[in-house]
Protein backbone atom coordinates (compact mmCIF):
# COMPACT_ATOMS: atom_id res chain seq x y z
CA UNK A 1 0.00 0.00 0.00
CA UNK A 2 1.48 3.61 -1.17
CA UNK A 3 1.68 5.93 1.51
CA UNK A 4 -0.76 8.31 -0.12
CA UNK A 5 -3.54 5.36 -0.19
CA UNK A 6 -2.42 4.43 3.43
CA UNK A 7 -3.11 8.03 4.43
CA UNK A 8 -6.37 8.62 2.81
CA UNK A 9 -8.02 5.24 4.40
CA UNK A 10 -6.38 6.75 8.28
CA UNK A 11 -8.46 9.72 6.97
CA UNK A 12 -11.69 8.11 6.16
CA UNK A 13 -11.03 6.14 8.97
CA UNK A 14 -10.84 9.29 11.49
CA UNK A 15 -13.94 10.37 9.31
CA UNK A 16 -16.07 7.53 10.00
CA UNK A 17 -14.68 7.41 14.32
CA UNK A 18 -15.71 11.13 14.13
CA UNK A 19 -19.29 10.69 12.60
CA UNK A 20 -19.93 8.21 15.25
CA UNK A 21 -19.80 9.79 17.73
CA UNK A 22 -23.06 10.74 18.73
CA UNK A 23 -24.71 14.44 19.64
CA UNK A 24 -25.50 15.54 23.23
CA UNK A 25 -28.61 14.08 24.38
CA UNK A 26 -30.79 14.74 27.31
CA UNK A 27 -31.04 11.90 29.79
CA UNK A 28 -33.61 11.70 32.62
CA UNK A 29 -32.27 10.37 36.04
CA UNK A 30 -32.73 9.89 39.65
CA UNK A 31 -29.12 9.35 41.65
CA UNK A 32 -31.35 9.04 45.54
CA UNK A 33 -33.38 6.05 45.87
CA UNK A 34 -34.10 3.57 48.85
CA UNK A 35 -35.32 0.00 48.57
CA UNK A 36 -34.96 -3.29 50.74
CA UNK A 37 -31.53 -3.21 51.02
CA UNK A 38 -32.15 -0.48 53.79
CA UNK A 39 -35.10 0.99 54.46
CA UNK A 40 -37.32 1.17 51.43
CA UNK A 41 -40.53 -0.64 51.02
CA UNK A 42 -39.83 -2.85 48.08
CA UNK A 43 -37.19 -5.17 45.84
CA UNK A 44 -34.70 -3.15 43.66
CA UNK A 45 -35.56 -4.70 40.87
CA UNK A 46 -39.43 -3.30 40.89
CA UNK A 47 -38.07 -0.06 41.77
CA UNK A 48 -35.80 0.08 38.91
CA UNK A 49 -38.86 -1.22 36.62
CA UNK A 50 -40.88 1.65 37.60
CA UNK A 51 -38.26 4.09 36.74
CA UNK A 52 -37.41 2.25 33.82
CA UNK A 53 -41.60 2.52 32.87
CA UNK A 54 -41.99 6.12 33.80
CA UNK A 55 -39.74 7.07 31.10
CA UNK A 56 -36.31 7.52 33.25
CA UNK A 57 -33.17 6.87 31.48
CA UNK A 58 -31.12 6.18 34.31
CA UNK A 59 -31.20 5.14 38.52
CA UNK A 60 -28.51 4.92 40.65
CA UNK A 61 -30.30 3.04 43.74
CA UNK A 62 -29.06 4.41 47.33
CA UNK A 63 -28.94 2.39 50.29
CA UNK A 64 -27.91 3.92 53.63
CA UNK A 65 -24.24 2.10 54.20
CA UNK A 66 -24.61 -0.90 52.14
CA UNK A 67 -24.21 -1.72 48.20
CA UNK A 68 -26.32 -4.04 46.52
CA UNK A 69 -23.43 -6.96 46.51
CA UNK A 70 -23.08 -10.52 47.78
CA UNK A 71 -25.40 -12.91 49.25
CA UNK A 72 -28.16 -11.30 51.83
CA UNK A 73 -31.47 -13.27 52.84
CA UNK A 74 -34.46 -10.66 53.88
CA UNK A 75 -36.35 -11.96 56.91
CA UNK A 76 -39.97 -11.43 56.68
CA UNK A 77 -41.16 -10.63 59.84
CA UNK A 78 -44.63 -10.56 61.09
CA UNK A 79 -47.24 -7.95 60.15
CA UNK A 80 -47.26 -5.37 62.67
CA UNK A 81 -49.75 -2.34 62.29
CA UNK A 82 -48.04 0.89 61.67
CA UNK A 83 -49.84 4.40 62.30
CA UNK A 84 -52.92 2.29 60.87
CA UNK A 85 -51.44 1.08 58.32
CA UNK A 86 -50.34 -3.14 58.21
CA UNK A 87 -46.52 -2.98 57.66
CA UNK A 88 -45.12 -6.29 56.94
CA UNK A 89 -41.31 -5.08 54.81
CA UNK A 90 -41.00 -7.20 51.51
CA UNK A 91 -44.31 -9.27 52.57
CA UNK A 92 -47.54 -9.60 51.57
CA UNK A 93 -48.56 -7.86 48.61
CA UNK A 94 -45.53 -7.16 47.81
CA UNK A 95 -44.13 -10.14 47.44
CA UNK A 96 -47.17 -11.28 45.41
CA UNK A 97 -46.10 -8.23 43.06
CA UNK A 98 -42.54 -9.32 43.44
CA UNK A 99 -43.53 -12.93 42.28
CA UNK A 100 -46.11 -11.23 39.30
CA UNK A 101 -43.63 -9.67 37.38
CA UNK A 102 -40.72 -11.31 37.70
CA UNK A 103 -41.60 -15.08 37.97
CA UNK A 104 -41.18 -17.82 40.66
CA UNK A 105 -38.09 -19.03 39.04
CA UNK A 106 -36.54 -15.81 39.70
CA UNK A 107 -37.41 -14.46 42.99
CA UNK A 108 -35.60 -16.82 45.33
CA UNK A 109 -37.49 -17.80 48.57
CA UNK A 110 -36.36 -19.89 52.14
CA UNK A 111 -37.46 -21.14 55.02
CA UNK A 112 -34.67 -21.75 57.73
CA UNK A 113 -35.71 -22.83 61.38
CA UNK A 114 -39.20 -21.59 60.63
CA UNK A 115 -38.17 -18.45 59.47
CA UNK A 116 -39.45 -17.25 55.77
CA UNK A 117 -36.79 -15.25 53.75
CA UNK A 118 -36.32 -13.56 50.43
CA UNK A 119 -33.01 -13.24 48.76
CA UNK A 120 -32.42 -9.64 47.91
CA UNK A 121 -30.51 -9.82 44.98
CA UNK A 122 -27.48 -7.92 43.99
CA UNK A 123 -27.09 -5.01 41.44
CA UNK A 124 -25.02 -7.26 39.65
CA UNK A 125 -27.70 -9.94 39.25
CA UNK A 126 -30.63 -7.71 38.71
CA UNK A 127 -29.32 -5.16 36.53
CA UNK A 128 -29.31 -7.95 33.57
CA UNK A 129 -33.03 -7.56 33.80
CA UNK A 130 -33.71 -4.37 32.83
CA UNK A 131 -30.74 -2.49 31.52
CA UNK A 132 -30.73 -1.33 28.13
CA UNK A 133 -27.83 0.28 25.82
CA UNK A 134 -28.79 3.89 25.41
CA UNK A 135 -32.30 3.18 27.22
CA UNK A 136 -32.23 2.72 30.32
CA UNK A 137 -28.86 2.55 32.95
CA UNK A 138 -28.34 1.43 36.51
CA UNK A 139 -25.57 2.98 38.35
CA UNK A 140 -24.31 1.92 41.77
CA UNK A 141 -24.77 3.79 44.74
CA UNK A 142 -24.63 4.05 48.55
CA UNK A 143 -25.93 7.08 51.21
CA UNK A 144 -23.18 7.19 53.40
CA UNK A 145 -25.28 8.12 56.63
CA UNK A 146 -23.52 9.72 59.28
CA UNK A 147 -24.25 11.72 62.40
CA UNK A 148 -22.24 14.53 63.91
CA UNK A 149 -22.19 15.21 67.76
CA UNK A 150 -20.28 16.70 70.21
CA UNK A 151 -21.14 17.58 74.05
CA UNK A 152 -22.28 20.45 76.00
CA UNK A 153 -19.65 23.03 77.26
CA UNK A 154 -19.66 26.04 79.24
CA UNK A 155 -20.86 28.49 76.43
CA UNK A 156 -22.86 26.16 74.18
CA UNK A 157 -26.25 23.49 74.37
CA UNK A 158 -24.82 19.88 72.96
CA UNK A 159 -25.11 19.91 69.12
CA UNK A 160 -25.44 17.24 66.87
CA UNK A 161 -27.23 16.58 63.61
CA UNK A 162 -27.49 13.95 60.41
CA UNK A 163 -25.02 14.19 57.12
CA UNK A 164 -25.82 12.06 54.26
CA UNK A 165 -23.53 12.07 51.20
CA UNK A 166 -24.77 9.58 48.05
CA UNK A 167 -21.20 8.29 46.41
CA UNK A 168 -22.36 7.46 42.57
CA UNK A 169 -20.66 4.44 41.19
CA UNK A 170 -17.92 3.74 43.77
CA UNK A 171 -15.30 0.98 43.41
CA UNK A 172 -15.86 0.11 47.23
CA UNK A 173 -18.27 1.23 50.15
CA UNK A 174 -16.46 3.56 52.09
CA UNK A 175 -17.30 3.63 55.69
CA UNK A 176 -19.56 6.38 57.35
CA UNK A 177 -17.53 8.84 58.98
CA UNK A 178 -17.79 9.57 62.90
CA UNK A 179 -16.85 12.95 63.84
CA UNK A 180 -18.13 16.55 65.90
CA UNK A 181 -18.88 18.63 63.07
CA UNK A 182 -20.65 18.31 60.08
CA UNK A 183 -18.05 19.93 58.08
CA UNK A 184 -15.07 17.40 59.18
CA UNK A 185 -17.90 14.32 57.74
CA UNK A 186 -18.30 16.12 54.52
CA UNK A 187 -14.83 16.93 54.22
CA UNK A 188 -13.38 13.05 55.08
CA UNK A 189 -15.97 11.78 53.10
CA UNK A 190 -15.00 13.92 50.14
CA UNK A 191 -11.41 13.18 50.37
CA UNK A 192 -11.94 9.26 50.34
CA UNK A 193 -14.28 9.21 47.22
CA UNK A 194 -11.71 11.72 45.17
CA UNK A 195 -8.85 8.84 47.10
CA UNK A 196 -11.13 6.08 45.51
CA UNK A 197 -11.45 7.37 41.95
CA UNK A 198 -7.64 8.37 41.91
CA UNK A 199 -6.54 5.20 43.04
CA UNK A 200 -9.33 3.06 40.84
CA UNK A 201 -9.56 4.81 37.55
CA UNK A 202 -13.03 5.10 37.87
CA UNK A 203 -15.33 7.93 37.73
CA UNK A 204 -17.44 8.66 40.41
CA UNK A 205 -18.71 11.47 42.30
CA UNK A 206 -19.97 12.54 45.67
CA UNK A 207 -22.79 14.66 46.28
CA UNK A 208 -24.16 16.47 49.68
CA UNK A 209 -28.01 15.37 50.43
CA UNK A 210 -30.56 16.98 51.80
CA UNK A 211 -28.58 19.57 53.79
CA UNK A 212 -31.98 21.03 55.86
CA UNK A 213 -32.64 17.34 57.54
CA UNK A 214 -32.78 17.71 60.51
CA UNK A 215 -31.20 21.14 59.89
CA UNK A 216 -27.93 18.68 60.21
CA UNK A 217 -25.66 21.02 57.49
CA UNK A 218 -25.44 24.71 57.46
CA UNK A 219 -24.71 26.87 54.04
CA UNK A 220 -21.41 27.71 55.94
CA UNK A 221 -19.83 23.98 56.63
CA UNK A 222 -20.48 23.18 53.04
CA UNK A 223 -19.08 26.05 51.41
CA UNK A 224 -15.95 25.47 53.17
CA UNK A 225 -15.83 21.59 51.87
CA UNK A 226 -12.85 21.57 49.44
CA UNK A 227 -13.64 19.38 46.20
CA UNK A 228 -17.37 19.30 47.02
CA UNK A 229 -19.21 19.94 43.57
CA UNK A 230 -22.60 18.97 44.01
CA UNK A 231 -25.47 19.24 46.49
CA UNK A 232 -29.36 18.67 46.61
CA UNK A 233 -31.20 21.76 45.67
CA UNK A 234 -34.41 19.13 45.72
CA UNK A 235 -35.00 16.46 47.34
CA UNK A 236 -38.49 14.91 47.04
CA UNK A 237 -38.82 13.77 50.77
CA UNK A 238 -41.52 15.12 52.78
CA UNK A 239 -39.43 15.36 55.69
CA UNK A 240 -36.21 17.60 54.37
CA UNK A 241 -37.42 20.95 55.11
CA UNK A 242 -36.53 21.98 51.02
CA UNK A 243 -38.20 25.53 51.86
CA UNK A 244 -36.40 25.96 55.11
CA UNK A 245 -38.48 27.70 57.96
CA UNK A 246 -38.51 31.21 60.36
CA UNK A 247 -35.03 30.22 61.52
CA UNK A 248 -33.77 28.33 58.69
CA UNK A 249 -32.53 29.40 54.94
CA UNK A 250 -34.31 27.32 52.63
CA UNK A 251 -31.82 25.64 49.89
CA UNK A 252 -32.02 28.12 47.17
CA UNK A 253 -31.00 30.89 49.73
CA UNK A 254 -28.14 28.28 50.97
CA UNK A 255 -27.27 27.91 47.23
CA UNK A 256 -26.91 31.86 47.03
CA UNK A 257 -24.83 31.84 49.73
CA UNK A 258 -22.30 29.05 49.33
CA UNK A 259 -22.04 30.59 45.54
CA UNK A 260 -21.32 33.52 46.15
CA UNK A 261 -18.50 33.06 49.19
CA UNK A 262 -16.89 29.77 47.36
CA UNK A 263 -16.32 32.24 44.13
CA UNK A 264 -15.67 35.29 45.46
CA UNK A 265 -13.54 34.47 48.93
CA UNK A 266 -12.88 31.46 49.42
CA UNK A 267 -11.68 30.38 45.93
CA UNK A 268 -13.14 26.41 46.26
CA UNK A 269 -14.87 26.74 43.24
CA UNK A 270 -18.61 26.55 41.62
CA UNK A 271 -21.28 23.88 43.18
CA UNK A 272 -23.85 22.91 41.20
CA UNK A 273 -27.35 21.81 42.37
CA UNK A 274 -29.26 18.41 41.70
CA UNK A 275 -32.67 17.12 42.07
CA UNK A 276 -33.23 13.74 43.41
CA UNK A 277 -36.43 11.41 44.73
CA UNK A 278 -34.70 9.93 48.06
CA UNK A 279 -37.69 7.60 47.22
CA UNK A 280 -38.67 4.89 50.38
CA UNK A 281 -42.03 4.55 49.95
CA UNK A 282 -43.60 2.54 46.48
CA UNK A 283 -47.15 1.30 47.35
CA UNK A 284 -49.16 4.65 48.42
CA UNK A 285 -48.91 7.29 46.50
CA UNK A 286 -49.92 10.35 48.10
CA UNK A 287 -48.60 13.30 50.59
CA UNK A 288 -46.56 12.61 53.39
CA UNK A 289 -45.39 9.67 52.06
CA UNK A 290 -41.50 9.58 50.44
CA UNK A 291 -42.59 8.53 46.87
CA UNK A 292 -40.86 8.27 43.43
CA UNK A 293 -41.14 10.55 40.39
CA UNK A 294 -40.84 13.84 42.70
CA UNK A 295 -37.04 15.57 41.92
CA UNK A 296 -34.77 14.61 39.07
CA UNK A 297 -31.67 15.49 36.85
CA UNK A 298 -32.15 16.15 33.10
CA UNK A 299 -27.91 15.59 31.44
CA UNK A 300 -26.85 16.67 28.18
CA UNK A 301 -24.15 13.56 27.90
CA UNK A 302 -23.17 11.61 24.92
CA UNK A 303 -23.55 8.20 26.00
CA UNK A 304 -25.88 6.81 28.85
CA UNK A 305 -22.57 5.15 30.72
CA UNK A 306 -21.87 6.33 34.42
CA UNK A 307 -18.64 8.05 32.68
CA UNK A 308 -20.56 10.12 30.25
CA UNK A 309 -22.92 11.14 32.75
CA UNK A 310 -20.65 11.86 35.39
CA UNK A 311 -17.93 13.70 32.64
CA UNK A 312 -21.50 15.92 32.01
CA UNK A 313 -22.50 16.73 35.57
CA UNK A 314 -19.28 17.91 36.73
CA UNK A 315 -19.06 20.64 33.27
CA UNK A 316 -22.69 21.31 34.95
CA UNK A 317 -24.33 20.34 31.78
CA UNK A 318 -26.84 19.15 33.28
CA UNK A 319 -30.35 20.64 35.41
CA UNK A 320 -32.85 20.00 38.20
CA UNK A 321 -36.26 19.92 38.43
CA UNK A 322 -39.36 19.16 40.46
CA UNK A 323 -41.99 19.11 37.61
CA UNK A 324 -40.91 21.78 34.85
CA UNK A 325 -39.04 20.43 31.75
CA UNK A 326 -36.53 22.37 29.34
CA UNK A 327 -36.27 21.81 25.56
CA UNK A 328 -33.07 23.78 25.64
CA UNK A 329 -30.44 24.92 28.14
CA UNK A 330 -27.22 27.07 27.03
CA UNK A 331 -24.87 28.20 29.22
CA UNK A 332 -22.16 29.85 26.50
CA UNK A 333 -19.64 32.74 27.29
CA UNK A 334 -21.40 35.15 28.79
CA UNK A 335 -24.66 34.39 28.27
CA UNK A 336 -27.47 31.87 30.00
CA UNK A 337 -30.38 31.17 27.86
CA UNK A 338 -33.27 28.39 28.33
CA UNK A 339 -36.12 27.29 26.44
CA UNK A 340 -39.38 25.75 28.49
CA UNK A 341 -41.04 22.45 27.57
CA UNK A 342 -44.16 24.26 28.03
CA UNK A 343 -47.79 22.50 29.07
CA UNK A 344 -50.88 23.28 28.17
CA UNK A 345 -52.57 26.02 30.63
CA UNK A 346 -49.37 26.52 32.27
CA UNK A 347 -47.86 30.06 32.97
CA UNK A 348 -43.70 30.07 33.77
CA UNK A 349 -41.79 32.54 35.42
CA UNK A 350 -37.58 32.48 34.75
CA UNK A 351 -35.98 34.47 38.03
CA UNK A 352 -32.40 35.01 36.72
CA UNK A 353 -30.53 34.96 40.64
CA UNK A 354 -26.93 35.56 41.33
CA UNK A 355 -24.36 38.24 43.21
CA UNK A 356 -22.82 40.99 41.97
CA UNK A 357 -19.07 41.88 43.02
CA UNK A 358 -19.23 44.79 45.78
CA UNK A 359 -22.02 43.20 47.72
CA UNK A 360 -22.65 43.91 50.97
CA UNK A 361 -20.63 40.46 53.02
CA UNK A 362 -22.54 41.15 56.23
CA UNK A 363 -24.64 38.55 57.74
CA UNK A 364 -26.92 37.51 60.83
CA UNK A 365 -27.38 34.42 62.91
CA UNK A 366 -30.82 33.66 63.26
CA UNK A 367 -31.59 32.61 66.51
CA UNK A 368 -33.13 29.02 66.66
CA UNK A 369 -34.70 28.83 69.75
CA UNK A 370 -34.06 26.72 73.16
CA UNK A 371 -33.85 23.05 72.61
CA UNK A 372 -32.61 22.99 69.02
CA UNK A 373 -29.21 20.83 68.56
CA UNK A 374 -28.52 22.15 65.34
CA UNK A 375 -26.14 25.33 64.67
CA UNK A 376 -27.78 28.24 63.63
CA UNK A 377 -28.46 29.92 60.04
CA UNK A 378 -27.23 32.97 58.40
CA UNK A 379 -28.93 35.14 56.93
CA UNK A 380 -27.15 37.26 54.56
CA UNK A 381 -27.85 40.64 52.93
CA UNK A 382 -30.51 41.12 50.05
CA UNK A 383 -27.02 41.84 47.76
CA UNK A 384 -26.20 37.67 47.97
CA UNK A 385 -28.65 35.64 45.65
CA UNK A 386 -30.64 38.69 44.09
CA UNK A 387 -32.93 39.02 41.54
CA UNK A 388 -31.08 40.56 38.64
CA UNK A 389 -34.12 39.96 36.07
CA UNK A 390 -37.31 38.37 35.70
CA UNK A 391 -39.47 36.95 32.40
CA UNK A 392 -42.00 35.57 31.83
CA UNK A 393 -42.98 33.12 29.13
CA UNK A 394 -41.49 29.83 27.36
CA UNK A 395 -37.55 31.52 26.47
CA UNK A 396 -35.32 33.38 28.87
CA UNK A 397 -32.13 34.65 28.67
CA UNK A 398 -29.70 36.51 30.39
CA UNK A 399 -26.22 38.56 29.42
CA UNK A 400 -23.55 39.33 31.73
CA UNK A 401 -23.45 43.15 32.66
CA UNK A 402 -19.94 42.64 34.00
CA UNK A 403 -20.13 42.66 37.45
CA UNK A 404 -21.84 39.66 38.43
CA UNK A 405 -19.83 36.60 40.30
CA UNK A 406 -22.29 34.60 39.03
CA UNK A 407 -26.24 34.38 37.47
CA UNK A 408 -28.39 30.98 37.94
CA UNK A 409 -32.13 30.35 36.43
CA UNK A 410 -34.60 29.28 38.28
CA UNK A 411 -38.11 28.67 36.58
CA UNK A 412 -41.00 28.56 38.60
CA UNK A 413 -44.66 27.13 36.75
CA UNK A 414 -48.27 28.05 37.80
CA UNK A 415 -48.77 24.57 37.83
CA UNK A 416 -49.35 22.63 41.13
CA UNK A 417 -47.05 19.78 41.86
CA UNK A 418 -49.03 16.37 41.51
CA UNK A 419 -48.11 14.03 44.17
CA UNK A 420 -46.69 17.21 45.92
CA UNK A 421 -43.76 16.43 48.82
CA UNK A 422 -45.27 19.12 50.67
CA UNK A 423 -48.40 20.63 50.49
CA UNK A 424 -48.89 23.97 47.91
CA UNK A 425 -45.95 23.01 45.52
CA UNK A 426 -45.33 23.99 42.98
CA UNK A 427 -43.18 22.47 39.61
CA UNK A 428 -40.03 24.27 39.11
CA UNK A 429 -36.08 23.84 37.41
CA UNK A 430 -33.22 24.88 38.04
CA UNK A 431 -30.28 25.46 35.65
CA UNK A 432 -26.75 25.26 37.02
CA UNK A 433 -25.12 28.65 37.55
CA UNK A 434 -22.86 30.30 34.63
CA UNK A 435 -20.21 31.91 36.85
CA UNK A 436 -18.55 34.92 35.32
CA UNK A 437 -15.32 34.41 34.52
CA UNK A 438 -14.39 38.18 33.63
CA UNK A 439 -12.06 39.70 36.30
ZN1 LIG B 1 -30.61 10.81 53.65
ZN1 LIG C 1 -31.83 8.85 51.30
Amino acid sequence: MSRRVAIALGLAACAVLHAAEPAPRWFKGNLHTHSLWSDGDDYPEMIADRYKQAGYHFLAISDHNVLAEGTRWLELKAPAVVAGTVVQPGGGAVLEDYLARFGPDWVEQRETAGQWEVRLKPLAEYRTLLEEPGRFLLIPSAELTSKWSRPATATEPARGGPVHLNHTNPAALIAPVVAGSALEIMQRSVDAVLEQRARTGQPMMIHLNHPNYVWGVTAEELMHVHGEKFFEIYNGHPGVHNGGDHAHLDTDEMWDAILTRRLAELQLGVMFGIGSDDSHHYHRMLLGQSNPFRGWIMVRATHLTPESIIRAMEAGDFYASSGVTLAEVTRTGRTLALEIQAEPGATYTTQFIGTRRGYDPASQLIESGPGSKALPHRRYSKDVGAVLAETKGPRASYTLKGDEIYVRAKITSSKAKPNASVAGEVECAWTQPLVNEAK
